[in-house]
């Protein structure tokens, strides 16, 4: 047997530190159900000091992953962070508390003003506190990429010493060459007494493209745990993308002596999933989950293919969920076949929840007839970001052609239940519906980016809206919204995105 390599996704908590990518404590819940199907070992759920929501966000992941998954908080290396990690970990059957200190050169003197000796100090003192408040604590020595190999080693045998049952080595960076940053993996490996009691963790960032070729430089040194996200988000140009490291140990298992326990089959939906929930696209030729990743256009490939697969394709689609999604449920379709196939994706709800995902089910079936799972999806989340919404679009009509003015008439409800109908002309349809929104909710922010994508085949396919506003402090919000009308879709994106940048700025009080 080769060994078993754990998979830490973080997409919960580095993930959603991409700009405009922060997501709710709901949200976090939506994503972890996913993450336990597709079986990964530890969720990493967030930052339970940097904000309340983050807080809550920790303890009911916690709540939902009962002894499936291993639930991780992160902390810096400061007591009011552990002890924050702990009490919101409190909720999980097998807790993890993540904490760590900055070990370059830069991050010493720059960063933190202390001296090699007083990050080794403060090292055993936050190891230790942790280990006193739950049994596992995973290490981290941030910067690991850019420092010194000796003091690296220094600083981890203090950790191991203090208790630490994970050592995580980043490049938080991604600076390192992968044969470079393997030789420092292996350099802990063997110079660090007791390292073969504790697992040895990797967690790299893809500055110059290779966080993939670095986490696996880090398995072939020793590495038995590798840190990821689901479509490569995390800060800056992101992480090692939970994708593409699975499917290149699965496919390089024996060389690498190394295999995971993901389930593979459930790879394409986690990646559709977070990209709707982040508003964060995924490229169409990005690895393994990419919509070009399984096609073939050149004639010569084409024909290879048709003539067998294995010519110019070295995975099957189907293996990694991508196959398509069949036609499941229609009008007709009663209440039983849909809780079912909810379930089947997932999703279980109270009664009354139930009765307003069906009626916007039947909306959706009687307009188009085939309703896939991609629908379904859409309808639940849409669903849900309507329950805690500061506003929502109750109806919109729009005049529009040629030769009309653009006018829009919304109907928007806010938290209080008090109805606002506003009428306003614009360029065009979109910029009356937005212009109508900016009306009511009285906050200024800037529309960066636009996009209309189809959730499913066909022409009568939901329109799905995804847009990027900056707010005038200079954060990014991401918001969508799914109709059939891509206007209404337009519409319901845009309060998406202007809800969640109130909802921050309210958090941060
Ligand atoms: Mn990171």
């Amino acid at each position: 047997m080769t060994r078993k390599i754990d998979i830490l996704d973080t997409t919960l908590r580095d993930g959603e530190q991409s700009p405009g990518c922060s997501m709710s404590p709901q949200e976090k819940t939506i994503v972890a159900r996913e993450l336990i199907r597709l079986g990964v070992d530890v969720i990493e759920a967030g930052f339970p000091v940097s904000s309340p929501n983050d807080f809550r966000a920790v303890s009911e992941v916690g709540s939902i992953a009962g002894d499936k998954a291993i639930v991780a908080a992160f902390s810096r290396a400061i007591e009011k962070d552990i002890d924050c990690a702990a009490e919101a970990l409190k909720t999980a059957a097998r807790p993890r508390i993540i904490t760590g200190i900055g070990v370059s050169p830069t991050h010493m003197s720059d960063k933190l003003h202390m001296s090699e000796d007083e990050v080794v100090e403060c090292t055993t003192k936050a190891v230790a506190h942790a280990k006193s408040l739950v049994d596992d604590v995973e290490f981290y020595a941030e910067d690991a990429g850019r420092a010194d190999a000796d003091f690296l080693v220094r600083v981890v045998q203090a950790a191991v010493d203090a208790g630490a049952t994970v050592i995580n080595i980043p490049d938080t960076t991604g600076f390192c060459l992968p044969e470079e940053y393997g030789a420092l993996i292996a350099a802990v490996a063997e110079c660090v007494k007791g390292i073969d009691d504790v697992k040895l963790a990797v967690h790299a960032h893809n500055d110059l493209g290779l966080a993939t070729a670095l986490a696996l430089a880090g398995v072939r040194s020793g590495a038995t745990q590798v840190e990821c996200t689901i479509n490569g988000l995390g800060e800056r140009a992101g992480n090692t993308a939970l994708e593409e490291i699975v499917m290149a140990i699965r496919m390089h298992g024996d060389e690498l002596d190394a295999h995971t326990d993901i389930v593979t089959s459930e790879l394409t939906r986690a990646s559709r999933l977070v990209s709707r929930i982040t508003g964060m696209s995924v490229q169409a030729n990005k690895a393994i989950v990419g919509a070009n990743a399984f096609a073939h256009s050149s004639g010569i490939h084409q024909d290879g293919v048709l003539k067998s697969r294995s010519t110019y394709e070295i995975i099957d689609p189907a293996e990694v969920g991508a196959s398509g999604s069949d036609i499941i449920l229609s009008a007709r379709s009663g209440h039983a076949a849909l809780r079912h196939r909810l379930q089947e994706l997932g999703y279980t709800f109270e009664d009354q929840e139930f009765e307003g995902i069906y009626e916007r089910f039947l909306e959706i079936a009687d307009q188009k007839k085939e309703v896939y799972d991609e629908d379904l999806e859409s309808i639940v989340q849409e669903f849900q970001r309507d329950v805690s919404a500061i506003y929502t679009l109750k109806a919109l009509q729009i005049q529009c052609g040629d030769p009309l003015v653009p006018t829009a008439v919304a109907t928007i409800i806010d938290e209080n239940g008090e109805t606002h109908v506003v009428s306003t002309t614009g360029t065009g349809p979109v910029d009356a519906a937005y212009k109508a929104i900016d009306k009511v909710v009285g906050i200024e922010s800037d529309l960066q980016e636009f996009a209309v994508k189809a959730i499913t085949r066909g022409i009568d396919a939901i329109g799905e809206v995804t847009v990027r506003i900056t707010a005038q402090d200079g954060r990014v919000y991401n918001g969508r919204g799914a109709d059939n009308d891509i206007i209404v879709s337009s519409a319901k994106a845009y309060i998406n995105a202007v809800n969640r940048m109130i909802e921050a700025s309210r958090a941060r009080g």
